[in-house]
């Protein structure tokens, strides 16, 4: 075994961990996991543990069912939270390998993201991201189930007794601290029972597997205090919903950010704006990836401080993309502000990552940041500076990621083959329903 494996079964042994979750995402993002006694570590660093493929979304056919899970030792973490106040678990997120090649699964979503490090690698680069979760916190009924009634009526930034979530999120975060989260801020968002949390750029590899982590320990940890906390984009019409704004940067091997110029006006590199370029060109394809539900583009809408329009800007928030101010060359970043937290990390991330890096292979030109506030432009103003709309459906973006070569082969020929299907029928799942929406207002009236 490696040492690093050594090092867990150490640590298994020393923290009395009795089972052991073997996870991994299927291809929307849902995290999965077989769980294991602990006794079973050594041997699933060494074998790897196998299992059924066929009935996870988006991997393959029955006839080429069987998967191995490769335990990465590098993300073992004990869970903050006891399934019945005895039985101790920790987690390892694993590579799904295909047994029959013995070759990383291309389906596994871990692989399509590593695929665009490797690329970045390349080219000389590694990727720092950073996200920005926003998530409600809701109260449960007596059954248990989630309703949309929020939990307090605190608004952005405000202190407790308003914001009665507090509690709650101090439990996150102290959980999160626990499973080796470096939490940077945790405040109230704007809407009532919105809520975020932020922690620390990682490499991008890293982030994937912290905003999976992140959405399952957050939910588990609002769980004890009986509310349900939900990523889902617009739980709640007519107020925000919730983002992920994700910060990218690149670095050198040597860790000199390359995205910084002293002498630049907005400090971005040409290497940066070469990326950006590639972001907002490409950012109708990204969209189905990084906003990936029906639900996703009830947020893409003017005025709730989410973007809907494709430039970027040094100064405003109505852009799709921001450059924030950064105190030190280390800090200069890109903020991209579509993505939400309903994604799948891994393929938003490989997605955001291949436009960014075709942008620099293509030597794309960045156009002019735009300091007005778009929200308040009409489309004449809209068509003068050459500002192009997001897609405005799930049925749009799915047709702009087909359209997208870059961005159909950042996920790979399987992935992207079964995203488009599984979304293209989620769409059309949607277009057949008939929303309270259309009751309320036809039902009396015709
Ligand atoms: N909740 C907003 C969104 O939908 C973002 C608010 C913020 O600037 O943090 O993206
Ligand atoms: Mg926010
Ligand atoms: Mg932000």
């Amino acid at each position: 075994l490696s040492r690093e494996a050594e090092t867990v079964l150490d640590r298994i042994d020393e923290e009395d961990v009795d089972f052991l979750r073997l996870q991994f995402t299927d291809i929307l993002g849902t995290v999965k996991n077989v769980s294991v006694p602990a006794d079973q570590a050594e041997k699933a660093f060494a074998e790897g543990i196998y299992f059924d493929g066929s009935s996870i979304d988006g991997f393959v056919r029955i006839q080429e069912s069987d998967m191995r899970l490769e335990p990465d030792p590098s993300t073992f973490a004990v869970l903050p939270w006891r399934n019945n106040g005895r039985v101790t678990s920790a987690r390892l997120i694993c590579d799904v390998i295909d047994t029959t090649s013995g070759e990383p699964f291309s389906g596994d979503p871990r692989r399509v993201l590593k695929n665009a490090i490797d690329r970045a690698h390349e080219m000389g680069y590694k990727i720092n991201a950073g996200p920005e979760p926003e998530f409600f916190l809701f109260q449960e009924d007596e059954d248990g189930t989630a309703t949309t009634e929020t939990h307090d009526r605190g608004g952005y930034f405000d202190m407790a007794p308003k914001d009665l979530a507090q509690d709650v999120r101090s439990d996150i975060v102290y959980g999160l601290d626990e499973m080796g989260f470096e939490v940077e801020a945790s405040h109230h968002e704007v809407a009532e029972g919105q809520h975020e949390i932020d922690f620390k750029y990682e490499d991008a590899l890293t982030t994937a597997d912290n905003i999976a982590t992140f959405r399952v320990a957050v939910r588990a940890l609002a769980a004890q205090h009986d509310l349900h906390a939900t990523f889902m984009p617009k739980p709640i019409p007519r107020i925000n919903g919730s983002g992920m704004h994700t910060h990218l940067s690149l670095f050198t091997e040597d860790g000199e950010n390359v995205f910084h110029d002293d002498d630049d006006e907005f400090n971005l590199s040409a290497i940066a704006k070469k990326f950006l370029a590639g972001i907002l060109e490409h950012a109708p394809a990204l969209t189905a990836v990084c906003n990936p539900t029906v639900n996703s583009y009830k947020r893409l809408v003017p005025g709730y401080e989410a973007p809907v329009y494709i430039a970027w800007s040094d100064v405003n928030r109505s852009a799709l993309v921001r450059k924030p101010a950064a105190r030190v060359p280390a800090a200069s970043r890109i903020e991209l502000r579509s993505p939400d937290p309903s994604g799948n990390p891994y393929l938003a991330l490989a997605a955001m990552i291949q436009a960014g890096l075709d942008g620099i292979e293509n030597d794309l030109d960045c156009p002019d940041p735009v300091r007005e506030n778009i929200y308040e432009f009409d489309e004449e103003k809209r068509e003068e500076y050459g500002i192009e709309t997001l897609p405005a459906n799930l049925g749009e973006a799915v047709d702009a990621l087909e359209a997208d070569e870059v961005v159909m082969d950042a996920l790979g020929p399987h992935t992207s083959e079964k995203f488009v299907e599984a979304k293209r029928q989620e769409f059309q799942d949607y277009l057949v329903d008939v929303s309270q929406w259309e009751i309320d207002r036809y039902l009396e009236t015709f």
